[in-house]
């Protein structure tokens, strides 16, 4: 197996780690930009390694739509496919399932559903999701997980959890590789008793790594805190865990000290497009008129190219005018703000000194600056 995972140091719960990899080692705790069709919005794969960014996520669901499954085959599989040579982990599909398939209906066996796309059945089982990520070729595969909405209905979220049990056994049947890594995904909804028995017979299964799943689907956010603080110690201490799509830079800072190593989220990406920047002193919204004539970079604190070169004055115009390089100037600084967030958070975890870093972070964040 060309994957693993080694703790370097912990500070109370908060972990410093190492994965690696066929494609390069990843420290943790990471961030994984989101690139859902194969290319994170606005970037080249040339910046995203400029910006040190160690391993990028991409969606199965999407990519078995578009191109399909055969052309990445042909590439010999999703890293020339996308000319990217680091890490890549693919979700699984389950999460679109949930959020954007037609018609869907879910048995023992799999889930039917409408492509979005074009309205053609799809029918989707544990071992086709398997064979896509397998040519897909990726470092981290997911199991596929029914990922419900958020429901007070134990017994519902209670069947739905049994069903991504049996099929993340069919998963790791399908999955036979001395390459690649298989994470189990941990439902339950907000039941801890539920998420504790999920978490056990994943366990029992045995992964490459664990994920927290179905959180960020409508419930309030100290639900989320209250579910991963009760999940993450009960996760397996020498493997990695995913917190799966979360969140704001604060979120993450609550998730790392409870002992979570990997986060995608596609908050920096999208908030750059929309001109909301993140910035040492809080969010920036570049839009607002008051910027229009500001020659200070955005981030007195930020040596990203976008910082280095450009006037919040010049962003303010090419977000004016919709110019495309808007984006990718905006992109570069929002994902430079996460992945030094990261760095910065590592060297804290290093150093024994994760609560001073936090306490002093809580402090500048709440100030809303523009
Ligand atoms: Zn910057």
């Amino acid at each position: 197996m060309s994957f693993s995972f080694k703790l370097i140091n912990e500070e109370d719960s908060s972990r410093r780690g190492e994965i690696l990899t066929s494609h390069g080692p990843i420290q943790t705790p990471a961030f994984m930009p989101v690139g859902t069709y194969g290319a994170v919005k606005a970037m080249s794969p040339l910046t995203l390694e400029e910006l040190k960014a160690e391993i990028i996520l991409s969606n199965t669901f999407h990519l078995m739509e578009r191109p399909g499954i055969e052309v990445i085959k042909e590439h010999g599989g999703l890293h020339n496919f996308i000319g990217w040579k680091k890490p890549i982990l693919t979700d699984s599909g389950g999460y679109q399932v949930y959020s954007i398939a037609k018609n869907k209906s879910v048995s023992n066996e799999g889930v039917q559903f409408n492509s979005p796309l074009n309205g053609d059945k799809i029918f989707l089982t544990p071992e086709i999701c398997m064979d896509l990520q397998l040519a897909f070729n990726v470092d981290i595969a997911m199991v596929l997980d029914e990922c419900t909405a958020y429901s007070k209905d134990k017994e519902k979220v209670k069947d739905s959890m049994q069903l991504s049990v049996l099929w993340a056994n069919r998963c790791r049947d399908r999955f036979n590789s001395s390459q690649n890594a298989l994470f189990g995904i941990i439902q339950g909804g907000v039941f801890k008793e539920l998420r504790e028995s999920s978490i056990n017979s994943l366990v029992k299964i045995g992964f490459e790594g664990y994920a927290i799943g179905g959180l960020s689907v409508g419930e309030p956010i100290e639900e989320m805190i209250k579910i991963v603080n009760f999940v993450s110690p009960l996760m397996p201490k020498d493997k990695p865990r995913y917190l799966m799509g979360v969140g704001t830079p604060m979120d993450i800072l609550k998730a790392v000290e409870m002992g979570i190593d990997l986060f995608d989220c596609v908050i920096p990406t999208r908030h750059a497009r929309n001109g909301y920047l993140y910035t040492s002193r809080g969010l920036v919204r570049i839009r607002n008129s008051n910027n229009k004539n500001n020659l200070d970079p955005l981030d007195h604190n930020c040596s990203c190219y976008t910082c280095r070169t450009f006037s919040r004055a010049y962003l303010h115009h090419l977000d004016k005018t919709k110019e495309m390089l808007g984006s990718t100037l905006n992109t570069i600084h929002n994902l430079s703000y996460y992945l030094n967030l990261m760095a910065d958070l590592r060297e804290a975890i290093e150093q024994g000194k994760l609560r001073p870093f936090l306490s002093k972070f809580k402090e500048n964040w709440e100030k809303f600056i523009d």
